[in-house]
């Protein structure tokens, strides 16, 4: 996709988005809706996207990026709570060229332990039991 090309209403977050795909929802307000990666880098990837049509960061209404980014900090704290994380890294990839595959805007918040290295990105389907365990531990630690 060019990245001079229209957002896409088809694409696979905006499907989530309208309940027409299944995802190990995290968290969901007005503003933001949190769900697990299927193809997590570690346990507990969480992709946090905005509840606007916006393809990437460059996108993003200037004044949409502080409640949004509020509810990425406050997903971050329950992944890191809730899978007992040592640390996170927080992701954004901007392009096709910037590593984007889904041309939705989403933060990444991938939990570390200190020793475990990342697996690559959008690499292999985690098990969905795995994906639903984890799911249920970071809901329990907002
Ligand atoms: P990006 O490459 O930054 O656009 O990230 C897209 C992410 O979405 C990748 O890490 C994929 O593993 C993930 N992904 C793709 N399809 C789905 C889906 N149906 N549910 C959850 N995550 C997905």
């Amino acid at each position: 996709m060019a990245d001079t090309d229209p957002y896409q209403p088809e694409n696979i977050f905006a499907r989530i988005l309208r309940g027409e795909l299944p995802a190990h929802k995290v968290f969901e307000d007005e503003v933001a809706l949190a769900f697990l990666d299927v193809m997590p880098q570690s346990h507990g990837h969480t992709l946090v996207i905005p509840k606007l049509s916006v393809r990437g960061m460059i996108d993003m209404p200037a004044d949409a990026w502080g409640p949004y980014m509020v509810r990425v900090q406050k997903v971050a704290a329950a992944v890191k709570k809730g899978m007992e994380a040592e640390g996170l890294t927080v992701r954004q990839y901007e392009g096709a060229a910037g590593g984007q595959t889904v041309f939705h805007l989403h933060f990444h918040i991938i939990p570390r332990w200190v020793g475990e290295p990342l697996r690559r990105h959008g690499d292999s389907m985690e098990k969905e039991d795995v994906l639903k365990a984890n799911a249920a531990k970071i809901r329990a630690a907002f």
